[in-house]
C-alpha cells in the first residue's frame, strides 16, 4: 500500500473526460499511481512506482470532476486503484451522491482476492457498479474484448452497496 496521507490520492496523470474506452457511456477517468502486479506486457509500467506521480487533494479532484458535463460515470484506472482504496472510495462516493454518476474500476486483483482481503479494498469494491478484474496476461491477449485486454479478465457488474455479483462478461 502507498503511504498517502488522509485526504490525498497519488495519481499518475491528469483526469480524462468523454472517454468511451473505459466503460459504458461517456466517462471521466482517474488514473492512480502505484501497482504491485507488474504484469508482463503492461501498457503503463510508468504507473508501477509508488514514489512518483502527483500527490493530489481529493477535494480538488472532486471539484474538477464536477466541471465535466454529460458524463455517465467515472472509471478508476491504474496503476492499481485498490492500493488506495480509501481515497478512491471517497471520490466514488462524491461522484455518485453529488453528480449522479455510476462508478467502475479496473483492478489487477480478482474479485475473489479483494473479497477475501476485506477491509478498505472490499469497502471500495462495494461502492462500485462494475469492476474489470484480474491481471493482464500477454498470452491471453485478445483485441476483441470489451474494455479488457486479456481473456482472463472479467467485466463484473455489481450491486452497489453490497458487492454482490449481478453478471459476469
Ligand atoms: S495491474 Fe494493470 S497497471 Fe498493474 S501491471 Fe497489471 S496491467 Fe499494469
Amino acid at each position: 500500500m502507498t503511504d498517502v496521507p488522509d485526504g490525498y490520492i497519488r495519481t499518475s496523470g491528469p483526469r480524462e473526460h468523454d472517454s468511451i474506452v473505459n466503460g459504458d457511456g461517456l466517462r471521466a477517468v482517474v488514473w492512480t499511481q502505484g501497482c504491485p502486479n507488474h504484469c508482463k506486457g503492461c501498457q503503463n509500467p510508468e504507473t508501477w512506482d509508488y514514489s512518483i506521480g502527483q500527490l493530489e487533494k481529493i477535494e480538488d479532484i472532486c471539484k474538477e470532476l464536477a466541471t465535466y458535463p454529460g458524463q455517465a460515470g467515472l472509471t478508476f484506472c491504474g496503476g492499481e486503484p485498490f492500493v488506495q482504496p480509501k481515497a478512491c472510495k471517497q471520490i466514488a462516493d462524491f461522484v455518485r451522491k453529488e453528480l449522479g454518476w455510476n462508478v467502475w474500476s479496473f483492478s489487477g486483483f480478482t474479485y475473489e482476492v479483494i473479497k477475501e482481503y476485506g477491509g478498505e479494498p472490499w469497502e471500495f469494491l462495494k461502492s462500485l457498479d462494475a469492476i474489470i478484474d484480474g491481471p493482464f496476461m500477454l498470452d491471453k491477449f485478445d483485441l476483441s474484448l470489451r474494455f479488457r485486454g486479456s481473456k482472463n479478465q472479467r467485466l463484473i457488474k455489481l450491486k452497489y452497496g453490497t458487492g454482490e455479483i449481478l453478471s459476469i462478461e
